[in-house]
């Protein structure tokens, strides 16, 4: 097969090596392979110093991370019978791991994939590219989810901010099948939530929380559960389903709130859930001054640290935001608390809430580390793919 050659300066191969799959602009021997002479989004073979291969990747010269690799040895390219055979490896995990077709089904990176998330609601595929190299693919993509799971619809959800660091387009677009009457469902411990393809968050639900709303079991029967940052409910429907005597959903979004409704109605919980649209800080603090206390907070923002430079701003939002949830708990109360943020490390968030405490004289105790679920798998040589952490903490007074 013949692919033009990425060259690596000396050294710049042991990260790959290691099982990472990024190359960074830095690291290319320009005076060999000049970025500017590859294609945005081309496939490459990428080489070490010393000619030896490490595998097949795909350009982006516009890009900071340049290259990324998409298979080792040089025999098979990224084409559609690759991404037939990394589909069907990655289903075959799903298909353990759950007892119906509702997940994360490719997890870019983690699952040999790079720049491609895949979620499955039933028969209905939901899938994005972040990268130039993916997008270019989206024809053999397309062909290789139709082989391998056979949807009704594919709607590509191509919105994601992190499309303009790779100059790529925002879009939504119906890919496969006929636009339908019918919504688009999850199915989640016994409930099922509407969602949105085109319109909702990411690719319309958060599919990562899902073995985290677990622990609601053992926290909430007749408990008052505050749902805070709720989108469609998932959190705060999943607890009234466990018996919480009483359940407040609040989201800023108007959209979210309309389908946490409908999804009160669909699973017949509407005598003990409700649904707010506010902002989360305006909220909580009237809470406070009406001194309105629940027994379960959960606190499930979205990324507050979007860039590492915001992360000095962004550990002050996630500590003034645990303060306040603090506050609306009982004496002795559950708090629920998470960071989506890459960029913000798990102890980072937990220093913010323990300082919280502290501030408030209350004692913490830290009862479940959360992470993202395994649909979502980490992969161990790249820390990127690991970004969801969370804390399940009863609060005390001091
Ligand atoms: N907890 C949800 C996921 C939350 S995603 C789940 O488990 O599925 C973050 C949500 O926060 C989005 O629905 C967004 O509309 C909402 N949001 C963003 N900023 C907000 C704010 N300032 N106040 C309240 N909600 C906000």
């Amino acid at each position: 097969m013949q692919l033009p050659a990425l060259y690596l300066k000396r050294g710049e191969d042991t990260r790959l090596r290691g099982g990472h799959l990024w190359v960074f602009s830095n690291e290319v021997d320009v005076q060999r392979s000049p970025l500017s002479g590859f294609e945005v989004g081309q496939a490459c073979a990428i080489v070490d110093s010393r000619d030896k291969p490490i595998g097949v990747g795909y350009v982006n010269p516009n890009s900071l991370i340049c290259a990324r690799l998409v298979n080792r040895g040089l025999e098979h390219a990224l084409d559609k019978s690759l991404i037939v055979h990394r589909l069907k490896v990655a289903l075959a995990l799903r298909e353990r791991l759950f007892g119906e077709p509702y997940y994360r089904l490719v997890f870019g990176e983690s699952d040999g994939l790079p720049g491609l998330t895949v979620d499955r609601f039933g028969d209905v595929i939901v899938a994005q590219t972040t990268t130039a190299g993916m997008e270019r693919m989206i024809e053999a993509i397309t062909e290789a989810i139709v082989k391998v799971i056979k949807p009704r619809q594919l709607w590509w959800k191509n919105d994601s901010s992190a499309r303009s660091m790779e100059g790529l387009p925002e879009y939504a677009d119906l890919g496969v099948g006929e636009p339908a009457s019918e919504p688009m469902i999850v199915r989640e411990a016994g409930l099922e939530f509407e969602c949105d393809p085109v319109g909702g968050q990411k690719t319309g639900w958060f599919y990562d929380q899902r073995g985290n709303r677990d622990c609601l079991e053992h926290l909430v029967k007749g408990k008052r559960v505050l749902d805070m940052f709720s989108y469609l409910g998932g959190w705060g429907l999943r607890a009234a389903a466990y018996g919480a005597g009483e359940v407040v959903c609040v989201d800023a979004s108007q959209p979210a709130v309309d389908l946490i409704t409908r999804n009160i109605e669909r699973n017949g919980l509407a005598d003990r859930v409700s649904a707010v649209r506010a902002d989360a800080f305006d909220y909580l603090k009237a809470l406070r001054e009406q001194r309105e206390r629940f027994d379960v907070v959960i606190l499930d923002p979205p990324a507050f640290v979007k860039r590492k430079k915001d992360l000095a701003e962004g550990r002050i939002a996630y500590r003034r935001l645990n303060e306040l949830g603090m506050q609306a708990l009982e004496r002795d109360g559950i708090l629920i608390t998470c960071s989506c943020s890459y960029h913000m490390p798990r102890t980072v968030l937990l220093d913010g809430v323990q300082q919280g405490a502290r501030h408030l004289d209350r004692q913490a105790q830290l009862l479940w580390n959360l992470q993202q679920g395994p649909d979502h798998p980490i992969h161990p040589a790249i820390v990127e793919t690991e970004y969801l952490k969370g804390f399940v903490l009863r609060i005390l007074p001091a």
